[in-house]
C-alpha cells in the first residue's frame, strides 16, 4: 500500500475528551472517528487491525471445531419474551418498532436467536455437540458509553453458542474454548489472565473472564504470583465465610431489579439477617450513584449512621450521592476508616464513581472507600492494594497481587436456561427427549484492539503487537521527489518485499521526513526501513525496530531477507 492512495488521518492534538490513552491514540492515529456517543466509524487504519484481530479469532475458532454463522442484528420480541429478558434486560436492551409497530430489539447477544435456531434444526443427540459462533455487530444502549470503542453502543463482538446432551459434553467444549482463548490471546501478543469469574445473574455452574492487565481497566484482579490462581475480586470475596458476604449473584443489576425495594428484601437476597447485627439499608440513584449501603457491627457510630440514611433513604428510594454524604456527616467523607463496618455497592457499569469497588465483610478483603472521590483518575488501585495484597493465595500457593484488568472476554457454562425457556430439546439415544445443555462463548473484538494500545504504547504512539498491526513495515523514502537513486530503490524494493510477503507502507507523500517519522510511529507499524542518499551511496538501508532506541543499516542486498 502506498500512503498517496491511503487514508492518512493523523492527529497531532490530544483530544481533550478522550481520558484514557488507548482512546486517544486511536483518534490521532486515525483509526476511528467518533459520530455520536458510543458510536464510531472505523476508518482504513482502524479496520486493517480490527480485521487482524478478527481473523486470529476466526482461525482459532474454526480450529476449536466451532462453525461460522451470521444472524441478525435485528430480533423479534417475541423470542426474548419467550425468554423472558424482553422483561429482565432493562435500557441496555434497544427496542424498535417497525412499521407495522411491532417490537423488535437490536441484539446485544445472541442466545435467543441461535437457540431458536439450533431447536428447529437439531433433532438427535447424533448432532451434538454442535458449537455456532459468529463475529458481528451488537448493541447496547450503554447507561455511559466512554473510553471510545473500549465501551461503546455498537461493538464488534465474537459470540459462540455450544449445544450439548449432557453437562459432560458441556464440560469439554467448554476446556476447548478456554484453551483456544488461551491460543487467541497469545497470538495476539497481549498479557492477559482467565480469571473465574461471578456468574451472577445468569445462573450457571462455571464462568471465566479473559482480561487484559492495564491500568485503565474496569475490573479489579486478584491473583497469585505463583499459581495460575486469578479471581474478579468480586470472586476473591468468596474466601470470606458464607453469610458475611454477599451471595454470589448479589449483582449490581440484581440489586436494582423489582424484586429488591425493601430491607428485607435485600436481606434476604445477600442471604444475611436483618434482625440480627445488620442494619440494611439502600439508596439506589440513576446514574453511577450508591445502589447499596449495608452497615453492619456493634459501632455506635454505624448505628447511628445507620438510622440517619434511613431518614433519607427509606423506604429505599433515590438519594443522590451529596444527598448520603450531607446526611451521613463528615464521617461519611472518609469511608476508609470506618469502611470495616460499612459496605458500599455501588452501580459499576453505570458508575461516575466507576472504580469503586464494593467491599466483603471480613476485615482483610473490604475493599469499601476505593476511589470515592468524583474526581479520581482510573487506574487508582493503591487503596485496594493496601488491603489485599500480599495476602496468601486462596489455592495456598504464593500471594495475591492486584491489578486492573480489561474484560475481552467470557466463557459461561449456561446450562439450561434458555434451551429450557425456549424448548429446545434433542432425542438422546434412547429415543427420550431431553433438553439441550448449552454454553456461551464472547470476545469482545473491537475492545481488544483498544485493550492492545492500553498495554503497547509509548509517548510516540501506538506499537502493535505483530499479530495486529496494520502493516508489519513502513517505508519511508527521503527526497523521493527529487532523488532518482532513491526513488527507484524505494519502487523495486516496495515490489521485492511485496513479493516476498511482506505488509507494507510506503509513504510516498511529499512531506517533510519528519511529517512522515512521526506518523509511522503514531500509528505503531513495528518496522521501518528508510530510504535516503547517503546511506544509499554506501549500499544500505537504514532500519529500525518500533521499539528500538536507534536505527542501523542493513546492505540493501540483505534487506529483503533481513525482514522477511
Ligand atoms: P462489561 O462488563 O465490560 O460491561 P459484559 O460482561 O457486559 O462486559 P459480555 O456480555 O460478557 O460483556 O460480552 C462479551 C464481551 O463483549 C465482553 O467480554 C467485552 O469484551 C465485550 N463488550 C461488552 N460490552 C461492550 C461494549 N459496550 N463495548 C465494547 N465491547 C464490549
Ligand atoms: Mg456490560
Ligand atoms: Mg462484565
Ligand atoms: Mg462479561
Amino acid at each position: 500500500m502506498r500512503t498517496s492512495n491511503f487514508l492518512i488521518a493523523t492527529q497531532k492534538e490530544t483530544p481533550a475528551d478522550a481520558e484514557v490513552i488507548s482512546h486517544q491514540l486511536m483518534l490521532r492515529a486515525g483509526l476511528i472517528r467518533k459520530l455520536a456517543a458510543g458510536l464510531y466509524t472505523w476508518l482504513p487504519l482502524g479496520l486493517r487491525v480490527l480485521r487482524k484481530v478478527e481473523n486470529v479469532v476466526r482461525e482459532e475458532m474454526d480450529a476449536a471445531g466451532a462453525q461460522e454463522v451470521s444472524m441478525p442484528v435485528v430480533q423479534p420480541a417475541e423470542l426474548w419474551q419467550e425468554s423472558g429478558r424482553w422483561e429482565q434486560y432493562g435500557p441496555e436492551l434497544l427496542r424498535i418498532q417497525d412499521r407495522h409497530q411491532r417490537d423488535f430489539c437490536l441484539g446485544p447477544t445472541h442466545e435467543e436467536v441461535v437457540t431458536e435456531l439450533v431447536r428447529n434444526e437439531i433433532k438427535s443427540y447424533k448432532q451434538l455437540p454442535l458449537n455456532l459462533y459468529q463475529i458481528q455487530t451488537k448493541v447496547r444502549d450503554e447507561i455511559r458509553p466512554r473510553f471510545g470503542i473500549m465501551r461503546s453502543r455498537e461493538f464488534l463482538m465474537k459470540d459462540a453458542y455450544s449445544f450439548h446432551v449432557d453437562q459432560a459434553s458441556l464440560e469439554a467444549t467448554y476446556q476447548d474454548m478456554h484453551q483456544a482463548y488461551t491460543h487467541i490471546f497469545t497470538r495476539l501478543g497481549l498479557d492477559f489472565r482467565p480469571v473465574i469469574a461471578d456468574t451472577g445473574s445468569i445462573g450457571g455452574s462455571a464462568s471465566h473472564e479473559f482480561h487484559v492487565l492495564a491500568n485503565s481497566g474496569e475490573d479489579d484482579i486478584a491473583f497469585s504470583d505463583s499459581s495460575d490462581y486469578a479471581a474478579n475480586v468480586e470472586m476473591a470475596e468468596a474466601i470470606a465465610p458464607a453469610g458475611e458476604r454477599p451471595a454470589p449473584g448479589a449483582d449490581m443489576a440484581e440489586l436494582a431489579t423489582p424484586g429488591v425495594r425493601t430491607i428485607d428484601d435485600l436481606a434476604k437476597f445477600l442471604s444475611i439477617d436483618p434482625a440480627t447485627t445488620v442494619k440494611t439499608l439502600i439508596a439506589h440513584g440513576e446514574e453511577g450513584q450508591l445502589v447499596a449501603l449495608v452497615l453492619r457491627g456493634d459501632h455506635q457510630l454505624n448505628t447511628i449512621k445507620a438510622e440517619k440514611l434511613a431518614a433519607i433513604a427509606s423506604p429505599l428510594q433515590l438519594a443522590e450521592e451529596a444527598e448520603v454524604r450531607k446526611a451521613l456527616g463528615a464521617g461519611f467523607g472518609s469511608l476508609g476508616p470506618v469502611g470495616l463496618d460499612i459496605e458500599v455497592i455501588v452501580d459499576r457499569s453505570a458508575a461516575a464513581l466507576a472504580d469503586f469497588t464494593c467491599g466483603a465483610n471480613r476485615d482483610e478483603y473490604h475493599l469499601t472507600g476505593v476511589n470515592w472521590e468524583r474526581d479520581c483518575t482510573p487506574g487508582s488501585i493503591e487503596d485496594i492494594r493496601d488491603v489485599v495484597e500480599g495476602d496468601p493465595s486462596p489455592d495456598g500457593h504464593g500471594k495475591l497481587l492486584i491489578k486492573r484488568g480489561i474484560e475481552v472476554g467470557h466463557i459461561f457454562q449456561l446450562g439450561c436456561k434458555y434451551s429450557e425457556a425456549m424448548k429446545a430439546s434433542v432425542l438422546d439415544e434412547n429415543g427420550k427427549s431431553v433438553t439441550m445443555t448449552m454454553g456461551c462463548y464472547g470476545i469482545g473484538v473491537s475492545r481488544v484492539v483498544a485493550a492492545a494500545i492500553e498495554q503497547n504504547h509509548d509517548d510516540k504512539g501506538i506499537i502493535w503487537p505483530p499479530a495486529m498491526a496494520p502493516f508489519q513495515l513502513a517505508m519511508v523514502p527521503l527526497n523521493m521527489q527529487k532523488s532518482e537513486a532513491v526513488a527507484s530503490c524505494a519502487e523495486e524494493l516496495y515490489q521485492q518485499l511485496k513479493s516476498a510477503g511482506i505488509d507494507v507502507l510506503l509513504d510516498d507523500r511529499n512531506e517533510r521526513p519528519g511529517v512522515k517519522f512521526a506518523d509511522m510511529e503514531l500509528t505503531g507499524i513495528p518496522h521501518r526501513i528508510v530510504i535516503g542518499d547517503r546511506a544509499l551511496a554506501e549500499g544500505n538501508i537504514e532500519y529500525k525496530g518500533r521499539r528500538d532506541a536507534d536505527s542501523r543499516l542493513v546492505p540493501r542486498e540483505e534487506i529483503v531477507t533481513f525482514l522477511r
